[in-house]
């Protein structure tokens, strides 16, 4: 029988995560509640974020990392925490379900450590990789290009082979936390005639440090989220030390595998968490909200949105808990991975629609983070993998 109560260790880390989220984060975010909730003053003209913001950002992940929250998803040998990824779904819904702001950041992304780290040799993880555990430095994912996002088999950076070293020429686009961080992992074709051919190999990772010659961090954009983060990343002749290779030659694509299926369940996790959020402060409004003589949770259409959200909820959380559990022991889970991160992101999207509509006029305004929730969770279905690469990899384990 598979039993999903999270055990007396995972108990007691989701009640320190709470309570470092409630005493220590939330008055962080509300000395700078200006920023969370006017997102165009979070962000310099050039769309980076403000320092102050950047620095409030920077203190929440140092924290966290001191008290042993930003890295426990890490082996212990590496300075995380060992905890597995049930343990890590109970953290995700704890750290997501508070309205989304600062907290967000105390649990690692994709700017943080992940498991494609772990194959990094030991002198890379001394340099890189301990640092990223204690939250000390941050990173990005380097891999879309403007002509290679879902289409990953359409790469052109290069890394041309010279000595020891290669020289990268390229770009990427849409890179998270591109703007801010210290070194990034960038995919490179290092063998076009065999990426061609297999579509697969011929790819290498790189680190790439952020002051290395050549190396630049390009346009920002400003998101629909503005998060002050996705950003182009410019290659022009930089000379990179085959000591900085992630991982063997050839096969980056395999390297970014290790990471990919966890990323998207750590995204389900969170849209639980935000979900329950949304159902919680929706339950309340309608309880409070009075209109034509009596509060708007007797009407029945405002019942029935409750109930769907609520409904959904079980399901996501129980597909995702599911889909942990099987990653723990040890199970091949690419299209749960894909069920999960394709009806988690939607069932969230449908829950902060619904939100959103019962809080009226409030919804859509800043005060609440109803709308900025909305938002976030229609990013949510475009980033790693959209709903449609999703549905194309469940359509192949169909055999189609
Ligand atoms: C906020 C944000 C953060 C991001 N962060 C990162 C990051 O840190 N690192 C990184 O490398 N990238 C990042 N990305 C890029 C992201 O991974 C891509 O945007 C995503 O993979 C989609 O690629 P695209 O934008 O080129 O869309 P396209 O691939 O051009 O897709 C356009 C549409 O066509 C559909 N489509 C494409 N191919 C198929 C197919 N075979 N079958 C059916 N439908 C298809 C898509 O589903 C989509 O609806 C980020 C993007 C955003 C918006």
């Amino acid at each position: 029988m598979i039993d999903f109560t999270p055990s007396e260790e995972t108990r007691m880390i989701v009640k320190g995560l709470r309570s470092f989220i409630e005493k220590e984060v939330k008055p962080i975010e509300e000395k700078h509640r200006e920023y969370f909730e006017s997102e165009h003053k979070r962000l310099n003209e050039d769309g980076s974020l403000k320092p102050e913001v950047k620095a409030a950002i920077d203190k929440v992940r140092m924290r966290s990392g001191e008290l042993g929250y930003y890295g426990m998803h890490m082996p212990a040998d590496v300075g995380g925490g060992g905890i597995d990824r049930v343990g890590m779904f109970f953290a995700h819904r704890e750290m997501a379900r508070h309205g989304l702001g600062l907290n967000m950041y105390t649990l690692a992304g994709p700017e943080g450590p992940t498991q494609m780290l772990l194959n990094l040799n030991d002198a890379q993880r001394k340099k890189f990789l301990a640092p990223l555990v204690k939250g000390e430095i941050t990173t990005c994912f380097g891999l879309t290009e403007p002509e290679a996002g879902s289409d990953i088999k359409n790469l052109t950076t290069k890394a041309e082979k010279q000595g020891d070293s290669f020289i990268l020429n390229g770009m990427k686009t849409f890179i998270t936390n591109a703007a801010h961080a210290d070194f990034v992992q960038v995919f490179a074709v290092t063998d076009s005639k065999l990426y061609k051919e297999s579509g697969y190999q011929g790819v290498t990772t790189f680190i790439i440090e952020k002051d290395r010659p050549g190396f630049k961090v390009g346009k920002i954009n400003r998101s629909i989220i503005d998060d002050g983060g996705q950003a182009e990343l410019i290659f022009e002749n930089c000379k990179v030390p085959k000591e900085n290779v992630i991982g063997q030659e050839g096969m980056g694509f395999y390297v970014a595998m290790s990471w990919i299926g966890v990323g998207r369940l750590n995204i389900a996790s969170m849209c639980v968490g935000m979900a329950e959020y949304l159902l919680e402060k929706s339950v309340e409004y309608a309880q409070q909200r009075t209109t034509f003589g009596k509060p708007i949770s007797k009407y029945q259409h405002v019942r029935g949105m409750l109930a769907d959200i609520a409904t959904e909820l079980y399901a996501a959380e129980h597909m995702v808990l599911n889909c942990a559990w099987r990653m723990d022991q040890g199970e091949q889970v690419v299209k749960e991975s894909s069920f999960v991160k394709y009806f988690c992101t939607n069932m969230l999207f449908r829950a902060a629609d619904k939100a959103v509509q019962i809080h009226g006029g409030m919804g859509v305004m800043k005060e609440l983070p109803i709308e900025r929730i909305f938002r976030f969770a229609r990013v949510l279905r475009i980033v790693e993998g959209t709903d449609e690469i999703q549905k194309e990899t469940i359509a192949r384990s169909l055999g189609l």
